[in-house]
């Protein structure tokens, strides 16, 4: 199996069965995001608690790449502190090539640590996705600024 072939199975498999979907009644932040240039839409509802991400339910509808994403990201940020998110959301930015050359950051692996989410490394291959890929990122960023 060549390693395209396995990003793509770890991909519908977070499609097909996303970690961490519905919603919380109890949530310290809420952020919903729309990416109209592909029809993704992804909603958050998150808890915090002194200082780390204790809990995150996700809902959403969309193409793979952006609810596959939005499951990998509940996966990763659960348990992290704020710090440690803003790291990971480093990491995926440098992978995704969203920001020019990050000097912090390993460029022949910039994936690394980032679990599951490094399948989603093919994906800057084709700039009109990245918007779906980073969708639930950028709504991720919006739920940490408050409550809901
Ligand atoms: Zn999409």
């Amino acid at each position: 199996m060549s390693l395209d072939d396995l990003y793509r199975e770890v991909i519908l498999d977070h499609y097909r069965n996303p970690r961490h979907r519905g919603r919380l009644d109890h949530a310290t932040g809420h952020a919903e995001g729309q990416n109209p240039l592909c029809g993704d839409e992804v909603s958050l509802d998150l808890v915090v608690e002194d200082g780390r991400v204790t809990e995150v339910a996700v809902t959403g509808q969309g193409c793979s790449i952006s609810q596959a994403s939005a499951s990998m990201m509940a996966d990763i940020v659960i348990g992290k502190t704020i710090e440690e998110i803003a790291e990971i959301s480093r990491r995926f930015r440098a992978m995704m090539d969203l920001d020019e050359g990050d000097p912090g950051i390993d460029a022949s692996r910039p994936g690394e640590a980032l679990g599951d989410l490094e399948a989603l490394q093919g994906v800057r291959r084709f700039p009109v996705r990245i918007k779906c890929a980073n969708l639930p990122w950028a709504t991720l960023q919006e739920a940490l600024q408050g409550p809901a």
